[in-house]
């Protein structure tokens, strides 16, 4: 049994919709405008809301988006009206979980509140649930050899200039390396052939956040006094 808020102003199909869920188990409270509807989300706890976008006073978007603020994990059937594509993609981006497009089936009605309510109930998806991993920031890894770096589950290909110069940053993500600090760390390297021209720092810098482009990594430039690796995180 669940308590659901049905938010309807047709009083015949906010009838039909309570006797048909009332029937199936559950606990009925009705709103049948917008202001009523916010009035009792914020009286009680539900476990689920059949909300009609088409409302009087208070329209359904705004009821919507004002309790999903509150209310992020409570499950949400939105009702629109026949060909409403434009409300039904607002709905779901105000955060409805589902909707039905007018005329509908009672019976599909309840089979999708009762999914959505199943869905709500399962740890992964209910209200305690955090909000999905991201990556983070530091998930930047660092393989030498062949040199490498791993990004969100991505590999990336590094020359050995490449690698050497991103390896310094990330040993001081948030602080200034110096260019002679990289030029140091480059001509340390085994391999290194020498050489390395004037500009040869902007030239690997550049090639870096090319290949890193779209990521949260951002190396920036402190005029004067060198490099610094922003990984994106809080
Ligand atoms: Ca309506």
């Amino acid at each position: 049994m669940a308590h659901l808020l049905i938010v309807e102003d047709d009083e015949l199909l906010l009838d039909g919709l309570s006797a048909q869920l009332m029937q199936a188990g559950h606990r009925i409270t009705t709103a049948q405008d917008g202001q009523i509807a916010l009035d009792r989300l914020q009286a009680g706890a539900f476990d689920g809301v059949v909300l009609d976008l088409g409302l009087p006073r208070v329209d359904g978007l705004t009821v919507l988006r004002s309790l999903r603020q509150r209310l992020p994990a409570l499950p949400v059937l939105v009702l629109t009206a026949r060909d409403g594509v434009e409300d039904r993609v607002a709905g779901l981006n105000a955060g409805a979980d589902d909707y039905l497009t007018k005329p509908f089936n009672l019976d599909e009605l309840q089979a999708r509140l009762q999914a959505l309510l199943r869905r709500a109930s399962l740890p992964a998806f209910g209200a305690s649930a955090a909000p999905a991993a991201t990556p983070a920031p530091s998930a930047l890894r660092l393989e030498p050899h062949p040199p490498r770096a791993w990004l969100g589950g991505e590999a990336i290909d590094l020359t050995q200039r490449e690698w050497t110069l991103l390896d310094l940053l990330l040993r001081h993500a948030g602080q200034v390396v110096s260019r002679e600090d990289v030029f140091a760390a480059w001509q340390a390297e085994p391999g290194e052939s020498g050489g390395l021209a004037s500009n040869a720092l902007e030239v690997y810098v550049h090639r870096l956040r090319r290949k890193f482009a779209g990521s949260a990594l951002n190396i920036r430039n402190i005029r004067g006094l060198g490099y610094l690796l922003e990984t994106g995180g809080a």
